[in-house]
């Protein structure tokens, strides 16, 4: 007993440990501090200055007493990545002592140069100047030697130049049109609505000196050569399968590394790929899990890289095999506790769980395309529609029982046969909800899971917040148009039934229970007219059309101006993954593979000279073989990397992005197929010992 009391003491005191939260702040603020400041966390109200003062302060101390030298605005720039500037506490004192100091202006703002990030043209209109901003409602913490202070990053214009901001202003919307919702259902408690998130990751973890041997896999993050193994996954054999000791070392020092940080690293399983794995943590509200999400990719390189492994996030780092994605699954909580997308016992409960459930489902059909772009990415393209992942159609799966039960309100009819009564929404008749879809449908891009909806279409190193302030962003939009119908209504209960309906009838085509992966399931869904934006470039001008514009600036979750310049980020960014992807390929192809091939041509003719030499009559077929197919596939493979040099020089020409990622799409990446098919083929048939980089197998089974 003794000892397992000790261990869990250990576990509750890493936990949190490095985190500057609520815990900490009651401990280390004064009351009325305290005070002011749970005010700015929950309400987003102004600190006061000397306030912020006192918390500085305070913060130093205990950054100080955990071994803290440096501070810093930690920020998520459009990079994808979090950005970091240290500055140490320490500031002379006399001239020849320090103290170490923190004031509460360095807390609350900051100030970097802002003209190394992307800021897609806004930087061409406005200073190049940028600001961080502390998010008090996202804990500090201390990472090495650093405490961290989560911030907003904009310009000297006020234009977001992050992923965050737009998703604290989507939060903000979602809570105020939902908070007019649960008050026409007589809720008088809640004084706040949250968006929840657990994210699921998925992840690769190779040795790192295979990881090192292969420049692409440095440089671009996935593999852009490399020939099928003779065993893939086709076994199944990885998939929840026993954790292999080296990789069991990494994940027990993951979970503590994430713990100390206050991240909740719950679940831990092989994925379906060898190499494969994923860690689940326990949901919090968007934001948190946000920059939570973002460090735990952080923080699981940097635990591999401790273990000899590399982590490999990339959406598809070897072609032929699953790529990685990461499940978003999300929810509506209110500060009161109830999940407002978990059926409840009373029918009005169940009459409020309908109108949410409806409104997301309205939001899903209507804004499909928006979804869609909020997981495109060149690497996500590889994934989306190649059988392992949800097609690039959004479509959503609700369950037989859920579909049948609003099949039934929609017609106006019993739900099942045994009642004979009419089913109405909001009075008294509903039947019991199925609380738990056991019929899961793993196929499925947004999958409702009982009392959360599951995105699951985001490739695997993607910050969340891009597809959450979508989706807080639609279904704010639907709730006020729900909001404004219902606030209205002589007689809540009629227009509720109604409202409900209507919606269903409107937008039952975004419903399929069905095998999303089949070739039936694209053409049905063409004859639903749902939409099939298959690449980045095909998704991301969705982003700025009227309707998206529309949307956006009506509930100031980005202006034009920060659509536009978002939009140029975005196809900028795909240009040039894919440009260093195709120059990455022809560097392997002229300096690697190319000589490699001609090196073994040169020992095989070698050998077969001295075979002749030792009898004429000893045949050569083998040798004469291998070196004119070989021959054959360098010429081949010699072309296509001339081809695809020229075409990344005319990509170079085009200023006009849209135009330029177009090109990417129809020019290079056939391109580069051509490429990779001669250097693949060429693989087979050369001695291992030649090939110059680890292959497929070496890869993806180097850790054991
Ligand atoms: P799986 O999808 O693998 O069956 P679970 O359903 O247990 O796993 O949960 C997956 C993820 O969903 C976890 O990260 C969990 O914390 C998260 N989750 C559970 N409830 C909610 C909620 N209300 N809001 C957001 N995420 C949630
Ligand atoms: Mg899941």
């Amino acid at each position: 007993m003794e000892e397992l009391q000790k261990a869990m003491d250990k576990i509750s005191g890493t936990f949190g440990s490095m985190v500057f939260n609520d815990r900490v702040m009651r401990e280390r603020l004064p009351q009325d501090t305290y005070k002011a400041l749970r005010r700015t966390i929950e309400l987003g109200k102004k600190l006061d200055p000397s306030v912020a003062n006192v918390v500085a302060n305070a913060m130093k101390d205990w950054a100080v007493e955990k071994g803290a030298t440096h501070f810093t605005h930690w920020f998520q720039p459009m990079t994808g990545v979090t950005a970091e500037k240290h500055d140490s506490f320490i500031s002379p004192d006399g001239d020849s002592a320090v103290i170490m100091e923190f004031s509460g202006k360095e807390l609350v703002k900051g100030e970097p140069d802002a003209s190394s990030f992307p800021s897609g043209g806004l930087r061409a209109t406005f200073e190049a100047r940028g600001y961080t901003a502390w998010d008090p409602s996202s804990y500090a913490f201390i990472k090495g030697n650093t405490l961290c202070i989560p911030t907003v990053f904009y310009s000297y214009g006020g234009e977001a130049l992050d992923k965050k901001t737009p998703l604290l202003r989507s939060m903000e919307e979602l809570n105020k049109q939902a908070m007019r919702i649960i008050r026409l259902f007589g809720d008088t408690e809640t004084t706040r609505v949250v968006t929840t998130v657990g994210p699921e990751q998925e992840y690769f973890l190779i040795d790192e000196k295979m990881y090192r041997a292969r420049e692409d896999l440095v440089l671009t993050g996935r593999t852009l050569f490399g020939a099928m193994p003779p065993k893939g996954q086709e076994l199944e054999d990885h998939y929840f399968g026993m954790i292999k000791p080296r990789v069991a070392e990494f994940m027990a020092d993951l979970n503590e590394e994430l713990w100390k940080l206050g991240i909740f690293a719950k679940t831990e399983h092989n994925e379906v790929a060898p190499a494969q794995h994923e860690m689940a943590p326990v949901f919090t509200n968007t934001n948190m899990a946000t920059d939570h999400n973002q460090l735990t990719m952080e923080i699981m390189k940097r635990v591999a890289h401790k273990h000899g492994m590399a982590c490999l996030l990339h959406e598809k780092p070897f072609e032929g095999i699953n790529g990685s994605g990461k499940h978003n699954n999300w929810s509506i909580s209110t500060n009161t506790g109830i999940n407002l997308l978990e059926p409840g016992d009373s029918p009005r409960e169940n009459a409020q769980f309908l109108l949410f459930l409806t409104a997301v489902i309205k939001a899903v059909d209507e804004y499909q395309d928006l979804l869609r772009v909020s997981v495109a990415s060149a690497g996500n393209d590889h994934r989306l529609g190649a059988n392992e992942a949800p097609p690039a159609i959004i479509s959503m799966f609700l369950g037989d029982e859920l579909t049948e039960i609003l099949e039934a309100i929609k017609q106006g009819t019993a739900y099942n046969q045994k009642s004979a009564q009419e089913m109405k929404v909001g009075v008294h008749i509903l039947p019991r909800f199925p609380k738990d879809t056991t019929d899961r449908n793993r196929t499925s891009p947004f999958a409702f899971t009982g009392n959360k909806f599951e995105f699951r279409m985001l490739g695997s190193g993607l910050n969340i917040a891009g597809p959450n302030l979508i989706l807080n962003t639609i279904v704010a939009e639907e709730l006020s148009q729900f909001a404004d119908i219902l606030e209205k209504a002589d007689d809540f209960d009629t227009a509720l039934q109604e409202l409900i309906r209507k919606t269903i009838s409107e937008h039952k085509r975004i419903i399929f229970n069905g095998n999303n992966y089949s070739e039936e399931w694209v053409e049905e869904a063409a004859r639903r007219g749902l939409s099939n934006l298959r690449t980045t470039a095909d998704a991301l001008p969705s982003f700025i059309s009227e309707k998206s514009i529309e949307l956006f600036t009506k509930h100031k979750i980005f202006t034009t101006v920060e659509l536009h310049s978002r939009y140029e980020i975005l196809m900028e960014l795909y240009c040039k993954k894919l440009r260093i992807e195709g120059l990455t390929m022809a560097d392997m192809t002229k300096r690697q593979i190319l000589p490699a091939i001609a090196r073994y041509s040169a020992a095989v003719t070698k050998g077969a000279l001295e075979k002749k030499q030792l009898s004429a009559e000893i045949p050569c077929d083998f040798e004469v073989g291998v070196v004119k197919a070989l021959s054959e596939c360098a010429t081949q493979l010699r072309a296509a990397s001339y081809k695809l040099e020229e075409k990344l020089a005319a990509a170079q020409e085009i200023e006009d992005t849209t135009k330029q990622g177009e090109f990417y799409r129809d020019e290079v990446l056939p391109a580069m197929d051509a490429v990779r098919q001669a250097a693949d083929h060429a693989e087979t048939l050369t001695d291992k010992k030649y090939w110059p980089f680890p292959d497929y197998t070496d890869l993806l089974y180097s850790v054991y």
